[in-house]
């Protein structure tokens, strides 16, 4: 399948068409597009024309749009429809810079070739799991509900793709990693990238905001808008002017968005050419931080974007200081990779660094064509397929030293009643949670017993306890909450352990066959039918032959779709990334005890 890749920018567009094998057969670059001097050269509409006119002798089977700002009901990639086109159109006043211009090639692309599937790709698609509290913004929640004003967060084709590279050069899994990517060009954003997903991210309800960009603020007290606006001198038209296109770089320095000529003009001695750079580096290197902060660590930073791949300076000042988080940067490889030629990434930091930082050459169009790719090639049998549902209450596994110093020097684990995964088992024995704020008397334990102290509670549990459990795959318990546990014979205090359970559904490879999914990936489960319809997205695939069919969901989850203890359900797959496939299903009643 040859896929042709159209990213467009606000003055620009970029096209690649790639072969099955993603190897390029042409790509360019149409420039300087609605622009109002004497240099312009056509709308965003006629260049499309013209690329389609200069790919007239090639095959094409589809085409993938980066589109920056879909919403709510457009996050993960979709082929174009009437639907996906109102998205964008309504979320235009939101990505000014962006939509409308995606737009109008969108419909020039449908026009040149209406036989072939048209894809979206959104820029917000990798945040669109971003968890509650980084979405949320604290203000009204009926006025924020009401006027959809939440955090999206954008460049995540840049983000994901770093992300990857990263993994690689670490030669680690994505899903073990804490990784910062600083996505730095006229747009700039950073992103927290948590076990392979965007757990922060420095633009929000538009891509205003976060990091200094070309010629965007970025992060500006709100209070400041209201003053402007008070003064009666700028109207919303004037705010808007002033923060999208006066601000950031340019608006700094007084000499453009072009970081080369601030850098050249600070070298001479111009005091806002080296402001500019100064507050540019100041609120990167104030991202990674509070990054680092909110994921507990960091492996790996990963530079990208015109600025990031080739400003060296500029790298250097953002990584000054950061020696206490354990990144050591080196001096001569920094400034070696300021040009990349036929490598995805450069390291910049030394045999020493704890942390890594690398230098990578985006790709937003390889990626773009394999999320097209993608959206194409998943459909999945649409039949339903059955999968048992357990509700876990809370539980704990703990260490064989954990239980003698709970239950006594000689005790080992009563059996109680068997589980269904074959092997597990849940004990007589049980453990009261000392949390700061309140306690849970009576938290089963689960045998046998295991290498890791793990505690799975559900969030109303966190609550009453007071503590802030992460939501963690089973066994990855390095960095989460604290808890003490009380039994009989003493109590222990761990400084890990805690945490909410994602939910995830254990299979056979036989089973994997069937439902067209493998170890690790991530599904929907639509529960339809009963009182509550509730789509669960987000639930992990686990595969392994010892694994018996189940789908493991916590105490909230299960009363949020009202379903009854050890229900049994009939359930159905679909790929998170296409909605289109979103679920039939209907459960049959609750079944069993
Ligand atoms: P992008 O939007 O990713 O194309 O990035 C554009 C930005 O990268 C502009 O601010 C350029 O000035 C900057 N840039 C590109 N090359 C260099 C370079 N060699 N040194 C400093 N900045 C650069």
């Amino acid at each position: 399948m040859n896929v042709l890749v159209i990213n467009c920018g606000s003055s620009s567009v970029k096209y690649a068409l790639f072969d099955k094998n993603e190897a390029i057969i042409v790509k360019g670059k149409r420039e300087r597009l609605g622009q109002q001097d004497d240099d312009r050269r056509g709308t965003h509409a006629e260049a499309i024309a013209n690329i389609f006119a200069e790919l007239a002798g090639h095959s094409i089977d589809a085409v993938g749009h980066r589109v920056v700002h879909g919403g709510e009901s457009c996050q993960q990639s979709r082929a174009i429809d009437d639907d996906v086109r109102a998205a964008i159109v309504k979320h235009i006043p939101d990505a000014p810079m962006h939509n409308p211009y995606s737009l109008a090639a969108i419909d020039a692309a449908v026009k040149a070739l209406a036989s072939v599937p048209h894809v979206a790709v959104f820029d917000t698609a990798f945040h669109a799991r971003m968890p509650k509290r980084a979405i949320t913004y604290a203000i009204d929640q009926d006025i924020a509900k009401a006027h959809g004003i939440r955090r999206y967060g954008f460049h995540g084709i840049s983000h994901e793709y770093a992300a990857n590279i990263a993994a690689g050069f670490l030669e680690r899994p994505l899903q073990d990693l804490r990784l910062i990517t600083l996505h730095l060009g006229n747009g700039a954003s950073a992103c927290a990238v948590e076990f392979g997903r965007s757990a922060e991210t420095s633009m929000g309800n538009t891509p205003l905001e976060g990091l200094v960009m070309g010629t965007r603020s970025g992060d500006v007290d709100a209070g400041v808008l209201l003053s402007l606006l008070r003064s009666g001198e700028f109207d919303v038209a004037g705010l808007d002017t002033l923060l999208n296109h006066h601000s950031g770089l340019a608006g700094l320095s007084g000499l453009g968005n072009d970081l080369r000529e601030i850098e050249q003009a600070a070298s001479e001695g111009n005091e806002r050419a080296r402001m500019a750079i100064n507050v540019f580096a100041h609120r990167a290197r104030k991202y990674i931080g509070a990054y680092a902060a909110i994921m507990g660590g960091v492996d790996a930073i990963a530079f990208t974007g015109g600025i990031g791949e080739n400003s060296a300076s500029m790298r250097a000042r953002i990584l000054q200081r950061l020696e206490f988080l354990g990144v050591v940067m080196d001096e001569d490889k920094n400034n070696d990779a300021s040009v990349i030629e036929d490598k995805d990434y450069a390291r910049i930091t030394t045999e020493r660094s704890r942390v890594e930082a690398i230098v990578v050459k985006t790709n937003e169009e390889l990626m773009i064509a394999r999320q097209t790719r993608k959206v194409i090639e998943s459909k999945r049998p649409k039949e339903a397929l059955e999968i048992p549902i357990a509700i876990s209450a809370r539980h704990c596994h703990l260490t064989e030293d954990t239980f003698k110093r709970l239950f006594g020097e000689n005790a080992t684990p009563t059996h109680y009643k068997d589980l269904v995964q074959p092997g597990q088992f849940a004990c007589e024995e049980r453990v009261n949670l000392i949390g700061p704020r309140n306690r849970i008397e009576g938290v089963r334990l689960l045998g046998p017993l295991r290498k890791v102290d793990q505690v799975e509670i559900s969030r109303t549990d966190e609550f009453k306890l007071g503590v802030d459990a992460p939501v963690r795959d089973s066994g990855k318990v390095a960095g989460s909450a604290p808890i003490i546990l009380e039994g009989p014979a003493g109590n222990v205090q761990l400084s890990e352990g805690l945490i909410c359970a994602r939910r995830h559904i254990h299979m056979h490879s036989d089973d994997a066959k069937r439902f067209a999914v493998k170890d690790r990936d991530e599904v929907s489960v639509a529960i339809v039918g009963g009182d509550r319809d509730l789509v669960f997205g987000d639930v992990l695939i686990r595969v392994k032959d010892s694994y018996a069919l189940e789908m493991h969901i916590d105490t909230d989850e299960a009363n949020a779709a009202e379903l009854g203890r050890a229900s049994v359900g009939s359930l159905s797959q679909t790929d998170v990334d296409d909605p289109a496939y979103t679920l039939v299903n209907q459960v049959h009643a609750a079944l069993t005890e």
